[in-house]
C-alpha cells in the first residue's frame, strides 16, 4: 500500500484535489477541512456528518496525526514547554506562554538553525532540516488539544490568542513552508487566528522579508541586537551578508505593505557588548534616519550551559530603556518566561543537554 497523505498542512485547494481523486466533490473537502482546522479532529470517526463508508475510505488514504509529545514541562510561572517528535524521529520544542487574559504559542520552524548567532542555544545546534507546513501548524494544534481550546470543545474564555514565530529556527530560511503554515493559521474558515495576533521574528534574511508582508500580512519583529554593523557582525555573523542598512530598507518597504503596524526591534542586552548609553543613542539615530515606525523589545539575555555572555545588569537595562523612551520609542523590557525549564527565548534546543 502506498503511503498515506497527511491532512494537517493541506490547504483547501490541495485537499479538494486529493478528494477529487477518490471521486468526492468540493463541498466534502470543505467539511473535512473544517473537521481538521475548526474542530481539531484527530480521528476520522469524529467526522459525524460523513457516511461511515466515506470515513473508512478516508482512513485508508489519509492520515490525521499530531507530533508525539515526548516530554512536557510546566514552569513556576505556568509557561508550558513541549518536546515534540515528528514521524522521522526529529524533535523540536514548542512553548505556550500564558498571560493574564491571553496567551501566545511560540512555534518552531526548523530543527536547529543555520544562522549561528553566538548568543543562541538553538544556533549552537546547527541545522538538521526544515519543518513542513503541517509540522509548523501542528505545533499550534497540540497546544489547542492540550488546553481543550478548539471552538467546539472549549468554554467561552479561550486563552490561546496569539502566535509568535520565535521558536527554533530562522523562519525566512524556510520561507515557503512558513508562508503556507501562516496562511493556514490565519485562515478565517479554519484555525482563524487574526493576522494582527501573529508575529514573525527574523534575524533579517532580506530577500525573503517582503514575501512575508505581501503573502501573509503578519506583524514583523527583527532581531537587531546591535546599533552598528561592526558590533552586529560580531554577535550575528549573518550581518556580513545582510547588513543593518539593507534590513532597515526592507523594514521601510514592509511597513508600506503592512500599514499601521509598528515593527518591533528585538534587542538582546549583553553585558559590556551592546548595552551602553552610546549604543542606545546610535540606535536612536539609526531609527530616525530610516524613519521607521519602530518599537523596541529589550530582551534580558537568557544564559544556557556553556554560553559566552552575561546578562546586562538591571540598572544598565533600565538606563538603556529610558534613553530610548526619551526619544519617543516604546522600549518595554521583556519579562523572561519559563527560564527554570529552559523555555525562554534562545534557550530552546531539541538535543539532550550534556
Ligand atoms: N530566528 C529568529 C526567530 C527565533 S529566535 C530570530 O532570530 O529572530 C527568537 C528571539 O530570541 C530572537 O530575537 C533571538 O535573538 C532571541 N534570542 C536568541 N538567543 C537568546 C538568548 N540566549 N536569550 C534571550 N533571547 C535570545
Ligand atoms: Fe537562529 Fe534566531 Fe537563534 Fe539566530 S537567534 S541562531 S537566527 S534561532
Amino acid at each position: 500500500m502506498s503511503e498515506k497523505i497527511e491532512l494537517v498542512g493541506l490547504n483547501l485547494e490541495e485537499l479538494t484535489a486529493h478528494l477529487a481523486e477518490i471521486g468526492e466533490p468540493k463541498f466534502r473537502a470543505k467539511q473535512i477541512y473544517q473537521w481538521v482546522y475548526v474542530h481539531g479532529a484527530t480521528d476520522f470517526e469524529q467526522m459525524t456528518n460523513l457516511s461511515k463508508d466515506l470515513r473508512a475510505r478516508l482512513a485508508e488514504k489519509f492520515s490525521l496525526t499530531r507530533p508525539k509529545i515526548v516530554t512536557e514541562q510546566i514552569s513556576k510561572d505556568k509557561t508550558h514547554k513541549w518536546l515534540l517528535e515528528f514521524a522521522d524521529g526529529q524533535r523540536i520544542e514548542t512553548v505556550y506562554i500564558p498571560e493574564a487574559d491571553r496567551g501566545s504559542v511560540c512555534i518552531s520552524t526548523q530543527v536547529g538553525c543555520a544562522v549561528g548567532c553566538t548568543f543562541c542555544h538553538t544556533g549552537s545546534q546547527k541545522i538538521t532540516r526544515n519543518l513542513t507546513a503541517g509540522e509548523i501548524v501542528s505545533q499550534f494544534m497540540v497546544a489547542r488539544d492540550v488546553y481543550k481550546e478548539w471552538p467546539s470543545t472549549s468554554q467561552e474564555n479561550r486563552m490561546i490568542s496569539n502566535i509568535v514565530v520565535m521558536g527554533m529556527g530562522e523562519p525566512l530560511h524556510n520561507v515557503d513552508n512558513v508562508i503556507a503554515a501562516l496562511k493556514l493559521l490565519t485562515d478565517g474558515d479554519g484555525i482563524a487566528i487574526s493576522k494582527r495576533k501573529v508575529t514573525l521574528s527574523t534575524s533579517g534574511i532580506v530577500p525573503n522579508m517582503l514575501r512575508i508582508a505581501k503573502e501573509t500580512g503578519v506583524k514583523l519583529a527583527v532581531s537587531l541586537h546591535a546599533p552598528n554593523n561592526e558590533k552586529r557582525s560580531q554577535i550575528m555573523p549573518i550581518n556580513k551578508r545582510y547588513p543593518i542598512e539593507e534590513i532597515l530598507q526592507a523594514c521601510q518597504e514592509y511597513q508600506k505593505i503592512v500599514t499601521s503596524r509598528f515593527i518591533t526591534f528585538e534587542y538582546l542586552m549583553l553585558d559590556g557588548i551592546n548595552d551602553s548609553l552610546d549604543d542606545a543613542r546610535q540606535l536612536i539615530d539609526l531609527m530616525k534616519k530610516f524613519k521607521i515606525g519602530a518599537k523596541f523589545n529589550l530582551i534580558p539575555f537568557n544564559p544556557w550551559p556553556g554560553c559566552p555572555y552575561q546578562p546586562s545588569s538591571n540598572n544598565r537595562v533600565h538606563a538603556f530603556a529610558k534613553e530610548l523612551e526619551k526619544s519617543g520609542f516604546a522600549a518595554p523590557i521583556r519579562v523572561a518566561r519559563g527560564q527554570d525549564i529552559l523555555a525562554a527565548c534562545g534557550q530552546l534546543k531539541s538535543k539532550k543537554l550534556v
